[in-house]
């Protein structure tokens, strides 16, 4: 259904929450008989409250059903999600297209899903009997005493742990592969106001720096985005400010990373949430990530987004179920800050391919054009060994509808006390 303004969003978060301001409302919703008791408010709406009424009405009281965003284009996440919800009330799924393009891709693969906002701790409980996935080693040549995170905390992933990484992989991890990617995507991360191990991230550039500031929440429900800046114009005039930042998101070239360190990185996070019993498969994929970085062919990675995706981090693994070696054994879809990755898991043993190749990339690229349809794949370059400069793709705007003082406002530093 098509939620059109604020007002009926708020209506409609009311009906489903009880309470209006509520931020977030969860995708799982059970048809309770308290939700029901709350159809009469949709009268307001008009005739249109018929429609839903007779919806809400027709879920059977204490069944489960889904709130998706508008438009459904990930097919394989809301096949994921239907057939979540058909295990949880024991129903069994209608075949309907979208289990048809689902099918597309279950014939072929075991799919896995794993999200940063549930408990999760992957691995061995009993620390002595432990091996490091990453070097292979136990206590006591190694210890087990830090918590590894399967995807980086700085990616807002709170809830997935691998126990068996050990503190040495940890700490060289957090060092490299890991602070780069933290460092290509920190931008996005503030603008979602998504906190990292230390809270609220800055990334600091050539003179400018951005933070996300969380506590304008309690008075405006809103937090802040404080961009500071070496010079600012003597006016208030949108237009003019405007003017003078144009350019200002250049100025983030002294942050530099390792392209093929955030491909290791998405790997590394596969390879912390599979079955350890896989991990024989991969031995090629941890010695690249371990060694430094080295020019190889490697496959692509694409990166696409779908409207209104969860700001949670979220990685979904796919393992090839047959033999059929035209297509890759492992591949995977990672989501940050709403944003999606899919690349395969490269120097798989049971791959005979590398996927490397025009033929056996455009195999691949077409038939997740078919899985996926109303995806659009865009390549990523994530092969180079070189430090690259940070480079965002941003404009700096005040709205004409924004109000100075309200929605945004200009604070001069204090010039230092003598
Ligand atoms: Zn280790």
């Amino acid at each position: 259904m098509d939620i059109g303004n604020i007002a009926t969003a708020q209506l409609f978060t009311k009906l489903i929450t009880g309470n209006p301001n509520t931020e977030k409302i969860n995708y799982l919703q059970t048809a309770s008989q308290e939700l029901k008791d709350r159809l009469p408010m949709l009268d307001v709406i008009g005739e249109r409250a018929y429609e839903l009424r007779k919806f809400f009405n027709g879920i059977p009281t204490g069944q489960h059903f889904l709130i998706l965003p508008e438009r459904i284009e990930d097919r394989i996440q809301m096949y994921l999600y239907t057939k979540l919800l058909s295990e949880i009330d024991k129903v069994s799924l209608q075949t309907t297209d979208l289990e048809k393009i689902a099918s597309y891709l279950y014939d072929h693969y075991e799919v896995r899903t794993f999200n940063g906002d549930e408990r999760l701790n992957i691995g061995v409980f009993d620390r002595k009997k432990r091996v490091c996935r990453f070097c292979g080693r136990s206590m006591p040549d190694v210890k087990f005493t830090q918590k590894a995170h399967a995807i980086s905390e700085s990616l807002g992933n709170k809830g997935l742990v691998c126990r068996e990484e050990c503190d040495e992989c940890n700490a060289r991890f957090n060092q490299t592969i890991e602070q780069d990617i933290t460092r290509l995507l920190q931008f996005f991360l503030i603008l979602k106001g998504i906190k990292g191990k230390n809270g609220n991230p800055t990334l600091q550039g050539d003179g400018i720096s951005i933070k996300n500031d969380p506590s304008s929440q309690a008075t405006l429900g809103r937090s802040t985005l404080v961009l500071k800046v070496p010079t600012m114009p003597d006016t208030h005039d949108p237009q003019e400010i405007v003017q003078h930042f144009s350019g200002s998101f250049a100025g983030f070239s002294s942050v530099k990373y390792i392209p093929q360190n955030i491909y290791k990185c998405f790997c590394k996070y596969v390879l912390s949430v599979i079955d350890s019993k896989f991990l024989p498969y991969f031995k090629g994929t941890i010695d690249w990530i371990n060694e430094a970085p080295t020019h190889h062919r490697l496959p692509p990675v694409w990166h696409y987004t779908v409207p209104n995706s969860t700001d949670s981090p979220y990685l979904i693994v796919m393992q090839r179920k047959h033999k059929h070696k035209n297509f890759p054994y492992c591949w995977a879809i990672l989501s940050i800050a709403g944003d999606q990755y899919l690349f395969i898991i490269p120097f798989c043993s049971l791959d005979k391919y590398k996927f490397v190749g025009n033929s056996r990339v455009e195999f691949f690229h077409q038939w997740l054009k078919n899985a996926m349809p109303n995806i659009n794949l865009q390549p990523m370059k994530l092969h180079g060994i070189a430090p690259t400069s940070l480079k965002i793709n941003a404009n700096f705007n005040i709205s004409p509808d924004c109000v100075e003082g309200r929605d945004y406002y200009f604070i001069k530093p204090q010039k230092p006390s003598k």
